[in-house]
């Protein structure tokens, strides 16, 4: 058993990057499979509205707390949680372990110029990555798309489709893929190919990322209420 907490019903990952990246590195050396999702408040919003997103997140292997909202709830329930584990960050550090080790990867999704980009900036910094394949995230032939991924020979692939969407993906491709290890990633290809910065070193550091995106994008606003929502269903409700 994996150590977690319980928060409104969802056992998350209480693992720093160190100790996820060891249990990834094991799954992909005992040739199993896993799967990661970023939780977050607004995850937790959309939750309750949609039982398949809580029943795939429920079932998620790792489900890590991206985000000051999933710490600040773990402080308000006495928890032990203190290291956010945010999917952008668990994704450059599964790129690093890929490259310790020459591990295969695919990527799939977002525009065909930013996941292009995205493979050739892994190729140029993290040398001892194979990025054995990649497809942009506007594909609809899906049976082919299955296909050329188990042919890669993957043993890890990050998908950008946006959230739900990558999670229902992968719940519904996971059992006829041949990849060990599945994370979905979010805006993390734009992040990485430079077409979108991530916030100031300051913002990151103190946990106030969020903030830096409302002050840059306010069409994020109604987003960012569910931080809000959040708190008080942890602080009012148990489950
Ligand atoms: N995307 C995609 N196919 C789709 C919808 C979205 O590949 O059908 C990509 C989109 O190009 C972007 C990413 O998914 O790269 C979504 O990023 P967003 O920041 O919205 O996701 P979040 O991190 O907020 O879940």
């Amino acid at each position: 058993m994996r150590a977690s907490e319980n928060i409104l019903g969802i056992d998350v990952t209480a693992l720093d990057y160190q100790g996820i990246i060891y249990e990834i590195d094991q799954v992909i050396k005992n040739n199993d499979k896993a799967n990661v999702i970023a939780v977050n408040p607004e995850k937790f919003i959309a939750m309750e509205k949609n039982a398949e997103l809580k029943e795939l997140i429920s079932k998620a292997t790792f489900k890590i707390p991206d985000g000051i909202g999933v710490i600040l709830a773990s402080k308000l329930k006495g928890g032990q949680i203190r290291s956010r584990v945010t999917g952008v960050d668990l994704f450059v550090e599964i790129l690093k372990l890929a490259d310790r080790n020459n591990y295969k990867v695919y990527l799939y999704g977002g525009k065909p110029e930013v996941v292009s980009r995205t493979k050739e900036v892994i190729e140029r910094d993290y040398r001892g990555v194979q990025v054995v394949g990649y497809s942009d995230g506007y594909q609809n032939d899906q049976e082919s798309l299955i296909e050329e991924i188990n042919e890669s020979g993957a043993q890890i692939m990050f998908v950008a489709l946006g959230s739900p969407k990558q999670e229902l993906w992968i719940k519904e491709n996971m059992g006829r893929l041949n990849v060990n290890i599945y994370q979905g990633v979010g805006g993390s290809f734009d992040v990485l190919s430079g077409n979108v910065q991530r916030a100031p070193e300051v913002f990151r550091k103190t946990g106030t990322e969020w903030f830096y995106r409302l002050a840059t994008q306010p069409s994020r606003f109604r987003r960012q209420m569910a931080l809000p929502k959040f708190l008080f269903k942890v602080l009012f409700k148990s489950k």
